[in-house]
């Protein structure tokens, strides 16, 4: 969902609904009575006899993954409250909704309908069945196993439920079903400005004319439709939808369009949803819609051809919105590429008309506003954002309205994303994906009241608006992520949670978006999350201060404060672009993590430990000119200066072996600033230890340093000095590595060789990597660490190799590579 600020006065006048106009609960009539008579659905309604309804081995999995964690949602504040203790140990299977809908009936809004849900119920001695049913809606009848239930097994005590006691026990986890028939007047809901549940709402002038839509998200599908309305994590595995209207109506829905039957009296259209689909995303509206293009367009996602169109007012049906509805065209294989494959491509994709102001995803089909969107710069973003939520939202659908983020936040970050990937879209509006991602970060860090993780999900109001903390905040942190793991761990991770089995067309929870990041990562995000997600605010660096030595770029990040938040610090990644007197081609960006204070190289999701707050970077340029998150790729703010401060910090570093030995030296510009120099070594330049202190004393008045290491370590040693400062602080050196590779030699034997052959040498027993190569340099035979026995011998199979020239290769960690030609011969 995404709402248009600019128009909600407009949406106020457009649909408001003088309660004047309703002067009757009786129904309008027309044309036969849909329900009994349809013989192709009365055949399916007998409790067991549908075994046409899809249900995926994976649902099933994941539906223990879901229900494992209902406990969780339970606590949920508006469940609580409308949602009764027992009556809900179901799982629903599948809604059949058959609908008549007359925007034009004279008593205001009004529907009147059938309903079919099958479900399983998951407890034994399990026989009052509930469903959320607004009260404003009389139930006629429910049937049950074909046979019409007595008056006392339907209960309308609670407020908005109907509560049905079945005959008999169904036995658990076996397929059973309800039919029950209703009408009435759908109440209006808490929501925006009245325009949410069942809406009847005009358009057009000459003449006004009546139309009705739906905008059920996240509360509102018990207001007009007897369903599991409250909680989201219970999807049905398919529906369909008959509705019937007066003729000069076209209907909307979700799925593949089975039929749109005009006979002389009405309407009959039929909808066919066999994706898995959550009660709010079922929608309809009722128009005198026109489709464009009128033979649907087509769009190959994964080699499927798939249907696009759209059902537009008359009066939309422009040229403008032409131009604005064939971008989405190029939005699906964009997104498709990005994600994975459009989550419902056996189906298809489009656009109708409504009036919420703003868009609202629905699977298959998006509503959207009447205003702006179809002009021909389009709000492209809506269109965007609508379309991002088939992934996120529609196919996995946050698991509580708690964890909404992970709908609205990824849709919203989709909206730079297709900017960046698709950048004509952008073009006509004037929008880039830096102007469009900047405007969130202002956006954002102008905004610090709440956290991204909804608390109070009492109300639709409580949980979209203020929208920034669950829409720009949230794509700001998801773009943190990307600055964090870099594009190809990032974008790994975003298809791997689209195609997780337990998530796909399913549920998900925060922890699901934080589980898949780490897996490809492997990065421990736990704070990241806790911070971020579950807590509010941003940060800010004090003056920060850069200085260089030629192409040494030494960068000093200030000390991190947080803004209106409970917290005293952020881990984040923090993004420094460097560039020279040649920007167009002297342009870097470096990426540290900061981690309590302590700063980390990033690259691409790997983190070298660095100083606290200090990088030192070798450039191939000299560098001019250091900008703070010049890309608003994360939520802080710095400023850098070119300063003294660091003026007397590491100038150079160098390391040389000498016989057995390695001479480091450093200088510096005054050590009085300095208490001592730690020397730390590594084997892998990754696990440092130290082996030595000089203090800066022992030096005083001087610039130049030296440390030797009597020890030097076989094969590449790595260095680096640890600068301690009087009060406590510290900085890192560049790391140096020295090569202590020594020779070996060998011989091989025999030469030429039949069916082994035996290399023994002059090295150290140990270990080594033999590689055999043929004469055009293919390798044929690869054998890692082998053992030399105690003769410092190695017997190695060669038979299977064909008559020729090859090449031995030995390489040990400690010693240069050999390489010795023979002769094979058989
Ligand atoms: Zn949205």
């Amino acid at each position: 969902m995404k709402k248009h600020y600019s128009l909600i006065v407009l949406l106020l006048l457009l649909c408001k609904i003088s309660n004047a106009q309703i002067k009757s609960s009786n129904g309008f009539t027309f044309g036969n009575e849909l329900f009994l008579n349809d013989q192709i659905l009365a055949n399916q309604d007998n409790a067991g006899g549908e075994q046409k309804i899809l249900i995926s081995p994976e649902k099933a999995a994941h539906y223990k993954v879901i229900e494992s964690k209902m406990a969780a949602a339970a606590n949920n504040v508006q469940q609580a409250m409308l949602v009764p203790s027992t009556g809900l140990d179901y799982d629903v299977k599948y809604y059949r909704l058959e609908l008549r809908i007359n925007p034009d009936t004279s008593i205001g809004k009004y529907i009147k309908g059938k309903v079919t849900i099958y479900f399983t119920t998951q407890s034994a001695n399990f026989s009052v069945v509930n469903f959320d049913m607004a009260t404003a809606l009389a139930s006629d009848s429910v049937y049950y196993h074909g046979v019409k239930l007595a008056a006392g097994n339907i209960s309308r005590a609670t407020a908005n439920l109907i509560a049905i006691t079945l005959p008999n026990i169904p036995t658990s986890g076996t397929l059973d079903s309800v039919s029950i028939f209703y009408k009435g007047v759908p109440p209006v809901t808490a929501g925006f400005s009245n325009g949410t549940g069942y809406v009847k709402s005009t358009h057009s002038t000459a003449p006004v004319r009546n139309y009705v839509y739906t905008l059920s998200e996240p509360y509102s599908s018990f207001s007009w439709w007897p369903c599991k309305s409250f909680i989201v994590n219970d999807k049905a595995d398919s529906m369909d939808m008959i509705v019937s209207t007066p003729l000069g109506f076209k209907t909307a829905g979700n799925g593949n369009l089975v039929y749109e039957i005009t006979s002389a009296t009405e309407v009959r259209t039929y909808w066919k949803e066999r994706y898995p689909i959550s009660a709010y995303q079922v929608c309809t509206a009722v128009a005198n819609y026109v489709q464009y293009p009128a033979v649907a367009d087509t769009v190959i996602i994964g080699g499927t051809k798939m249907p696009y169109y759209n059902y537009l007012f008359p009066e939309t049906n422009t040229a403008a919105a032409h131009t604005s509805l064939d971008r989405v065209k190029l939005m699906l294989t964009t997104y498709s590429s990005l994600y994975g494959d459009y989550p419902f491509k056996n189906e298809k994709y489009g656009n109708y008309t409504f009036g919420f102001g703003g868009g609202m995803e629905h699977n298959t089909f998006s509503g959207e506003s009447s205003s702006g969107v179809y002009t021909a710069a389009g709000n492209w973003d809506i269109l965007a954002h609508e379309l991002a939520h088939q992934w996120w939202g529609a196919s996995v659908t946050c698991a509580s309205w708690h964890d909404i983020w992970v709908n609205e936040s990824f849709a919203d970050f989709s909206e730079a994303l297709l900017l960046e990937f698709a950048p004509s879209i952008g073009t006509t509006a004037g929008n880039t994906a830096l102007s469009w991602r900047a405007s969130k970060k202002t956006n954002t860090l102008s905004a610090t009241a709440q956290a991204t993780y909804v608390t109070d999900t009492a109300t639709i109001l409580t949980i979209f608006t203020p929208s920034v903390y669950i829409y720009d905040r949230g794509g700001m942190i998801i773009t943190m992520m990307r600055t964090l793991l870099g594009d190809t761990k990032f974008f790994q991770a975003l298809k791997n949670y689209q195609s997780d089995p337990a998530l796909k067309q399913g549920n998900a929870f925060t922890a699901d978006v934080k589980r898949h990041m780490e897996l490809a990562s492997g990065l421990n995000l736990t704070t990241f999350f806790n911070q971020w997600i579950y807590n509010r605010g941003h940060a800010n660096y004090a003056a920060a201060k850069w200085n260089n030595s030629a192409k040494t770029v030494i960068i000093q990040m200030g000390t991190q404060t947080t803004v209106s938040s409970g917290l005293t610090h952020f881990d984040m990644p923090v993004a420094v672009r460097i560039q020279g007197a040649t920007p167009a081609t002297m342009d870097t960006t470096i990426i540290l993590y900061d981690q309590g204070g302590v700063f980390y190289y990033v690259n691409n999701g790997v983190l070298t430990p660095t100083s606290s707050n200090v990088g030192i970077y070798n450039l191939s340029f000299v560098p001019t000119t250091i900008t703070f998150d010049a890309f608003s790729q994360v939520l802080a703010t710095a400023t850098f200066t070119k300063g003294t401060v660091l003026a007397t910090d590491i100038l150079t570093f160098t390391g040389n072996k000498e016989g057995t030995k390695a001479n480091l030296n450093w200088t510096i510009n005054d050590a009085a600033d300095y208490t001592a120099f730690e020397v730390e070594r590594s084997a892998d330049g990754v696990s440092f230890e130290k082996i030595g202190t000089v203090k800066a004393s022992d030096n005083s008045g001087r610039y130049d340093f030296l440390f030797t290491d009597y020890h030097i370590l076989a094969g590449t040693g790595y260095y680096r000095i640890k600068v301690l400062y009087a009060d406590g602080a510290f900085i890192y050196s560049k790391t140096v590595s020295i090569n202590n590779k020594v020779d070996y030699y060998y011989t091989i034997t025999p030469n030429p060789a039949k069916d082994f052959i035996l290399i023994s040498g002059s090295a150290a027993k140990g270990t080594a990597d033999i590689n055999i190569y043929d004469a055009t340099g293919r390798m044929v035979k690869k054998l890692p660490k082998q053992t030399f026995d105690n003769s410092n011998s190695l017997k190695i199979a060669v038979k299977e190799l064909g008559v020729g020239n090859y090449f031995v290769e030995i390489v040990r960690p400690d010693a240069e590579a050999y390489t010795k030609q023979i002769v094979i011969i058989h």
